[in-house]
């Protein structure tokens, strides 16, 4: 049986995080679902949020913009269009980002520029919710 899980979070630019670690906590749609060693093959599609991992009782927390979870021989994947660790979310940057997706969805445009504006929003109020916390 083996004690520990690797956990990788990839994103189309960069490998977030790439560690050993001794648990996932991960936002699924219908809620966080927890990943210890030995878990059965998985896949799950993710919602915007905050993933949380554990190392030696320590617990450590990225946001990650939805995406998958796949789960395999110990290894936990992540794949999301961004993610970055939670202590490295700029609060300035994600309230300028929460105003502008705001003006946007102000602005009554097309159903897809609606969408777009609407995700745009929620990854700033969870990166801002992230931080609070
Ligand atoms: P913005 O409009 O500020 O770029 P966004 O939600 O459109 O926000 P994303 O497309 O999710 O940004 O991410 C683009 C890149 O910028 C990713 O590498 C992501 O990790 C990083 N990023 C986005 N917002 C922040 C933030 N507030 N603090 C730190 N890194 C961020």
């Amino acid at each position: 049986m083996e004690k520990s899980l690797h956990l990788e979070i990839v994103t189309p630019d960069k490998v977030v995080l790439s560690e050993t670690v001794d648990y996932v906590g991960a936002p699924g749609f219908e809620g966080e679902f927890g990943i210890l060693p030995n878990h059965i093959p998985f896949l799950a599609a993710l919602r915007i949020g905050t993933l949380h991992y554990k190392v030696g009782g320590k617990t450590s927390d990225v946001f990650v913009s939805g995406g998958f979870a796949e789960i395999s021989d110990n290894k936990v994947s992540i794949l999301a269009e961004s993610a970055e660790r939670v202590e490295d979310i700029d609060v300035e940057r994600a309230r300028k980002a929460k105003e502008r997706a705001e003006m946007r969805l102000a602005q009554e445009r097309d159903r897809i520029d609606a969408a777009r504006a609407q995700a745009a929003l929620q990854r700033a109020i969870a990166r801002i919710n992230a931080r609070n916390h």
